[in-house]
């Protein structure tokens, strides 16, 4: 089936993945035959009974007799905004899960801490656990969720953790073997690994997620940090 991965940005898994795995991904995507269009808006749907098309809004139209779909996650916080609560794109709370009314709390995919939505399960047990303690009379603080990311695409893996944005303060371990289609970069600040993100062999994913979410000073690990948790017990 003639298939073409439509995609708004500039890159494949631009969220996850920095610019040199994306175009891994994207070589690896097209080797099995798929087109990937980047940079590509759509604009609508054509065709009257059934569908024929995808148009772009460039005007271009892609022919097509199945189109699926993949748009993101948006915070539904139309009730806390109705409620008068501060809003951004969720319900914005405090370290303490607060929203800005100290007697309301919010959790999950509604609420915006520090700048972040998560449209995933694991921050929202993370959360509701700090609240629950809270709430019990304990002084637990939620300072943020380590997101990681662990799919196969298209028979690929790719893994990504944590920060992986760099910039000041960061420094870059890269690991590469283009021939095997392996690339590693570790992502490090203040001697802690604060980023992640592997392709092709991830076998060492949740290594480097433990390190990063428990804060681990690696000094004594660095010179065989690339290597992974193998090579470390040998
Ligand atoms: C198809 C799909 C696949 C997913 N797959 C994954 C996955 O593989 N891994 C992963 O980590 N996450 C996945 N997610 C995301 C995950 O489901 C959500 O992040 C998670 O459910 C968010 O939990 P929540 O409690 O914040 O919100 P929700 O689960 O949406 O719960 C909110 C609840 O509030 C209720 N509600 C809304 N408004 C009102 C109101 N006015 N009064 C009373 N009740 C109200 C709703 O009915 C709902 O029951 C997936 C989501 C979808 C849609």
């Amino acid at each position: 089936v003639a298939t073409t991965l439509v995609h708004l940005m500039d890159r494949l898994m631009e969220r996850q993945l920095d610019a040199t795995a994306a175009t891994l991904l994207r070589r690896a995507v097209e080797a099995r035959g798929i087109s990937v269009r980047l940079e590509a808006a759509s604009a609508a749907i054509t065709g009257t009974d059934h569908v024929t098309g995808l148009r772009l809004t460039d005007g271009e139209v892609l022919p097509a007799d199945l189109i699926v779909m993949a748009c993101g996650v948006r915070p539904n916080a139309d009730l806390a905004r109705a409620a008068g609560l501060a809003c951004q794109r969720g319900a914005l709370v405090d370290d303490t899960l607060a929203t800005d009314d100290p007697a309301i709390f919010a959790l999950g995919e509604c609420a915006e801490h520090r700048g972040a939505t998560y449209g995933l399960v694991a921050p929202a047990y993370e959360q509701a656990r700090v609240l629950a303690r809270r709430l019990a009379g304990e002084d637990a603080i939620y300072a943020g969720s380590v997101v990681s990311t662990n799919l196969k695409v298209s028979g690929v893996h790719v893994f990504s953790a944590g920060d992986i944005s760099g910039g000041p303060g960061c420094e870059d371990i890269v690991l590469t073997d283009r021939g095997l289609g392996l690339y590693r970069r570790l992502i490090v600040k203040d001697d802690r690994l604060v980023g992640a993100v592997l392709f092709g062999d991830t076998a060492d994913g949740l290594y480097y997620l433990d390190l990063i979410t428990h804060r681990t000073p690696i000094t004594a690990l660095r010179a065989e940090l690339a290597f992974g948790r193998p090579a470390l017990a040998a």
